[in-house]
């Protein structure tokens, strides 16, 4: 996961409002694209006409703003593989209007999928990947997303093919995770035949919402997780208000989440730097880094 702006609305030097790429597989996933996206993808080295998938989480402009400029960029470079946005549905309007207003046409297409925040809901999915959204509370509708990754079909170790002559029902046997015992009595287990799958991971960006309890059920367990953390614990009145979160409610929800790592951003123009909001948050969970505009997280899993 690459953090493409960590700033809360006003955008500062080196504090690009929220946009964040997350490579799966080579498949990149832009999750909100605030003003400046395109540059922080420059940047950062991100094969920008790789994204296919751009998921935004809600219509405040810190989130959104960049998305027009992207994809009148992706034109001026001749895209024409598809581009797919989910988004609250008024967004397909104010994209509609973009076009229509600059007498554009897109030279490839660009498929709408509204996003819908009472419930949790599988946006995409294909043979690696599960893309997510769940609601969360914030001025207007609001939606986090979470990506997971499917575990990998084992692969069966080649000399085990070859030593023990396996047909093709044992290794897709084999592929299932079941043990072979062949009618001869002589046993093939999975575990010795088949090399170590790695653990899927996952990542959950949390978008900006008050403190919810709810959230910590929607991403429970995930390796790690992008909690806002607007204002410091001295201003709970504050975040409640704007409906935003403190550092320690962040650090609340990874908690009772049991995550693996929790990474806090969109902090405040107010505070010149997160180390007050890093202690806050560190006493209750340990785990914690605050976002940098390029910063690579690399995504482990830690169950
Ligand atoms: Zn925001």
């Amino acid at each position: 996961m690459t953090i493409l702006g960590c700033g809360a609305a006003l955008p500062l030097p080196g504090r690009n409002p929220t946009a964040q790429v997350v490579n799966v597989h080579e498949k990149q996933f832009l999750l909100d694209c605030g003003e400046g996206t395109q540059i922080a993808l420059r940047h950062a080295r991100v094969r920008m006409m790789r994204i296919d998938h751009i998921a935004i989480s809600h219509l405040h402009g810190d989130h959104y703003l960049g998305l027009p400029g992207l994809i009148s960029t992706f034109n001026l470079l001749g895209r024409t593989r598809a581009l797919h946005v989910y988004g609250p549905p008024k967004l397909q309007e104010v994209l509609a209007l973009h076009q229509e207003v600059g007498e554009g046409r897109l030279d490839f297409p660009l498929h709408f999928h509204p996003t819908q925040t009472e419930k949790r809901a599988v946006l995409f999915e294909d043979k690696s990947v599960v893309l997510e959204s769940f609601p969360v509370r914030h001025r207007i509708p609001t939606t986090g997303f979470l990506l997971r990754e499917k575990p990998k079909e084992p692969g069966v170790k080649r000399e085990w093919v070859r030593d023990h002559d396996l047909v093709p029902s044992e290794i897709l046997a084999l592929k299932r995770g079941e043990d072979v015992v062949r009618p001869n009595g002589e046993a093939i287990p999975f575990s010795k035949a088949c090399h170590p799958v790695p653990d899927a991971r996952s990542y959950a960006f949390a978008a900006d919402t008050k403190y919810w309890t709810a959230v910590a059920e929607f991403v429970q367990g995930v390796d790690v997780l992008y909690h806002e953390a607007t204002f410091d614990d001295g201003m709970k009145a504050r975040a409640e208000k704007t409906y935003h979160t403190t550092a320690s409610q962040a650090a609340k929800v990874a908690r009772d989440a049991g995550v693996g790592q929790l990474v806090i951003g969109h902090v405040s123009a107010r505070y010149d730097s997160p180390s007050l909001h890093l202690d806050q948050a560190r006493a209750i969970f340990p785990n914690v880094v605050a976002a940098s505009d390029g910063q690579v997280i690399p995504v482990q899993a830690h169950l």
